[in-house]
Parts: C-alpha cells; sequence; structure tokens
C-alpha cells in the first residue's frame, strides 16, 4: 500500500516536473517573441550597427527595426545559413 502511494506520487512529481519544463519552455518563447516585438518597436539605425556605414532611407523605410545595413545583413544570414547546415553548401 505504502508502495503504491510512493509510485502514484512519482508519477505525479513526474507529470508536474513535466509541466514545469514546458512552462519554462513556454516562458522562454514569450521572452524571445517579447524581445522581437520590442526590436520591430525600435525606430530604425541609421547607421549600422556593425559597420557603422549609413542604411539608406529605403531600406530603413521597408524594414522596421532595421539596425544593420545589406552588407552586414547578408553576411549575416548567410552566416546563419552555414551555422544551420554545416556544410550543406560551399557556395
Ligand atoms: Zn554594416
Amino acid at each position: 500500500m505504502n508502495e503504491q502511494v510512493f509510485e502514484y506520487n512519482n508519477e505525479e512529481e513526474a507529470e508536474i516536473a513535466q509541466i514545469l519544463a514546458i512552462q519554462s519552455n513556454m516562458n522562454a518563447v514569450a521572452a524571445v517573441q517579447k524581445k522581437l516585438a520590442e526590436q520591430r518597436a525600435q525606430p530604425s539605425l541609421e547607421e549600422c550597427a556593425e559597420c557603422g556605414e549609413e542604411i539608406p532611407q529605403a531600406r530603413r523605410e521597408a524594414i522596421k527595426g532595421v539596425q544593420l545595413c545589406i552588407v552586414c545583413q547578408t553576411r549575416l544570414e548567410r552566416f546563419k545559413a552555414n551555422y544551420r547546415q554545416p556544410g550543406a553548401s560551399t557556395e
């Protein structure tokens, strides 16, 4: 009888642990979404945050909260693509 109670508690604890893990995942996702929303709410930068080059006004108006010039943005995206699929594209 004691064993059964112990087992039940374990299951319940496992379930609670699972729920807590899901909740912390959801919190992490919410934090990222909030950060992205904040970035979008930011005014576009006049100069690239990476290299300091002036960002053309058309680009600033096209992309809300833009922080990088097209050169740095392209470099960053290429880097991210390589990071996601290492060795997939050697270009
Ligand atoms: Zn730049």
